[in-house]
């Protein structure tokens, strides 16, 4: 081009290019900055890199990119010492747009292009998104007069030569009436410390303030917003474990100090470069996700990685760095790109391989971060079979002990005691150490051993355990009675009888707290407990799973808690029980139970002569009279309940004996507590 004004149209194959760029292009307005400060450091870069293969033999000088925003004429100006443009140059990629000059650069210099960040070609345009003018003057770093570019977001563009003392480029934003926030330094401060907080070249803004005369007071000197070497940006050999925490604190100044770190710096297929931290963990997961920074070239994108990374990895914090990941325009494109998915499964092997290194080389430490660790770990192994693969060798199962066993050993240490008759092992768990405590002893006494599962999310993982264990059952140790925790062909004698029981179920059930409770006789050691209160496995899971995933009325969710309450029929108190039972009403019962087995037998004999015949061929007097016996049976049964139940209401043994069931179980509380302690005082 020449060196008089000109007029021209910007190519563009849409004539209505910039209402789109204004409306969808990127939802955020503010990204503008972002895209032009980018420009800036990409055209520094591009010196830098022209210098360093001799194609550039002039003085570098400094470097320093400067926003400055002028209230009065409301303009916001990025100014750069970079290549700069000739007006052939901006006719290429100002006007033409969509055709990236980064992107022809890359090509060109493949090998010594520092960290370009532009590939898309549409970044400047954004520009219009908050300007109603725009000027572009430049002057490049090859000989030539500087230029002055004007467009006011039309299709229309005028360019002339200017006066311009130094190489490099002045980006004035004429800002609409809608934008008029960037005027305001708080606003500026805040884009930049977002997007450009880590970029490599220096930005200026504003100046160091200093403390003077009672008030802060700028000073000559700039104030630069960036760091322009952060940590993942080093070597690993040249940062220590200091460094580090240092840069994690940089990130997150209220956070507590991370477990561990894992730097990212992979160069084939893509280019990644990083660093995660495994953060303390606390207890809501919600608010810890979301804290890894995705950035390209050191310009920030984003911070919200979900569907970039695997779910579980959300938890981590750190930076991902990867030019692979296309500083773009949205989302969905992010997601489906070849390169992020990559990215991501490369992620989840690092994690894993970092993990499994430190598991190997410090056992001790890594069990001591185990509770921290746990939730994320075992998160990841339930949603990414791939790190199931891996993490099974180091993942750990926790005793109530305290002890700590890979899945493997553990499955060693309970192979010969856990073994169920059908030859499935089964895995026994408590949920917290005081709420189980008497059934934990239990089963220690019987050598069983039994896991801690206290997380949050140990009822869903222990689901899945089930799925990827063979032959694998997890059970709490309070959903039955340590006989049938683990069902095995031994059965023990029995010295209950069959009337004992009949009689004992009323004389029980008169004194339970509600009608959710169920009794069981069960032939038990007699050192056993005499009574024990359990929760049958699947039911009380299904009902904590209903809880955590805090969903509506399910059929589980709504149904009551239901309770065994299990007698042990070979202890001592028991039978003492039932022969009590026995010397207060047995007359009275043996006489109830001979006029029902007589009433029995009458109805055998009948039932007898129906036998062969059909229904219609039995006399409608005999099949009354059956009627009439049943019901005799029936009334008979009652009033043999009714004594048993009176008994059972007066007995303090009776409610002694389902009151300290309920107390190991923690069931018992409030009035019912009280009364406990007073009626335990007197039979003392
Ligand atoms: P991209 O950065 O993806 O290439 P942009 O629309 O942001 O696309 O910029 C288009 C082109 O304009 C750049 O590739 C570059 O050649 C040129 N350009 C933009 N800003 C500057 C600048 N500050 N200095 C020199 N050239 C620039
Ligand atoms: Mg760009």
């Amino acid at each position: 081009m020449d060196s008089q004004k000109q007029q021209g149209s910007i190519n563009v194959t849409s004539e209505n290019i910039f209402p789109i760029i204004k409306k969808f292009l990127y939802s955020d307005h503010e990204i503008f900055l972002r895209e032009l400060v980018s420009n800036a450091v990409d055209a520094t870069q591009k010196l830098n890199t022209l210098a360093s293969v001799g194609e550039f033999k002039g003085e570098l000088g400094d470097l320093t990119i400067r926003i400055a925003i002028d209230k009065k004429k409301k303009t916001l100006t990025l100014s750069d010492a970079g290549v700069g443009m000739t007006a052939k140059e901006i006719d290429k990629y100002i006007n033409q747009i969509a055709f990236s000059g980064a992107e022809e650069f890359m090509k060109k210099y493949k090998k010594d292009a520092n960290a370009i960040i532009g590939h898309f070609g549409l970044g400047f345009y954004s520009s219009f998104m908050v300007s109603d003018k725009v000027e572009i003057i430049t002057k490049s770093h090859k000989r030539g007069k500087a230029v002055k570019w004007i467009c006011k977001g039309d299709t229309t563009f005028s360019i002339e030569d200017v006066d311009k003392k130094n190489r490099g480029t002045d980006i004035v934003l004429h800002l609409d009436k809608d934008s008029l926030e960037f005027l305001e330094e708080s606003r500026i401060n805040e884009l930049l410390n977002k997007y450009s907080r880590f970029l490599p070249v220096p930005i200026a803004f504003g100046k160091e303030q200093e403390f003077k005369d009672s008030k802060y007071v700028d000073t000559d000197k700039d104030k630069i917003i960036n760091n322009t070497q952060p940590a993942w940006t080093k070597k690993p050999a040249d940062l220590k474990e200091e460094d580090y925490t240092a840069f994690y604190k940089e990130l997150y100044p209220m956070a507590d100090d991370p477990l561990f770190n894992i730097h990212l710096n992979v160069d084939y297929p893509f280019n990644l470069t990083g660093i995660l931290y495994f953060p303390k963990i606390r207890n809501n997961v919600e608010v810890q996700k979301n804290k890894i920074q995705l950035y390209s070239n050191q310009v920030f994108v984003t911070d919200s990685v979900e569907g970039i990374v695997p779910d579980f990895l959300t938890l981590l914090h750190g930076v991902m760095d990867s030019p692979d990941i296309p500083l773009n325009v949205s989302r969905s494109f992010l997601q489906s790109d070849q390169n992020v998915k990559k990215i991501a499964s490369h992620i989840t092997k690092k994690v894993a391989d970092r993990l499994k290194d430190i598991f190997k080389k410090d056992r001790e430490l890594f069990e001591t971060k185990w509770d921290d660790l746990k939730l994320f770990i075992n998160y990841g192994m339930m949603t990414e079979d791939k790190f199931w693969d891996k993490a099974k060798d180091f993942a750990l199962l926790k005793n109530t002990e305290g002890k700590c066993f890979t899945y493997e050993e553990y499955k060693t240490l309970i192979k010969d005691s856990q073994t169920d008759k059908d030859g499935s092992l089964v895995y026994l768990y408590a949920n917290s150490l005081d709420d189980g405590f008497s059934f934990i002893e239990a089963a220690r006494n019987k050598g069983y051993d039994v896991l801690l599962m206290d997380g949050q999310f140990d009822t869903h993982y222990l689901n899945h355990l089930e799925q990827k264990i063979e032959k694998s059952r997890f059970v709490r140790v309070d959903s039955d009675v340590v006989e049938k925790l683990i069902p095995k062909d031994i059965q023990l004698d029995e010295k209950l009888s069959s009337d004992q029981k009949t009689n004992l179920t009323p004389a029980i059930k008169s004194q339970l707290p509600s009608e959710h409770f169920f009794i069981q006789f069960e032939a038990m050691q007699e050192t056993d407990k005499p009574m024990i209160v359990t929760q049958a496995e699947f039911m009380r899971r299904m009902k904590e799973m209903q809880q955590f995933s805090g969903g509506g009325a399910d059929i589980y969710g709504a149904m009551p808690d239901s309770f065994n309450l299990v007698v042990n029929s070979n202890h001592a108190l028991i039978l003492k029980l039932a022969e009590d039972v026995e010397k207060k009403h047995g007359p009275q019962l043996a006489e109830i139970a001979t006029e029902i087995s007589q009433l029995k037998s009458e109805k055998d004999s009948l039932d007898k002569l129906k036998e062969g015949k059909k229904d219609e061929e039995v006399p409608q007097e005999e099949k009354d009279k059956m009627t009439e016996l049943d019901k005799a049976v029936e009334v008979k049964e009652k009033g043999r309940d009714e004594i048993l139940e009176g008994y059972g209401k007066d007995s303090d043994v009776v409610k002694q004996l389902i009151d300290l069931a309920l107390l190991a179980n923690n069931m018992l509380t409030g009035e019912s507590l009280s009364k406990f302690v007073s009626r335990s005082i007197e039979l003392i």
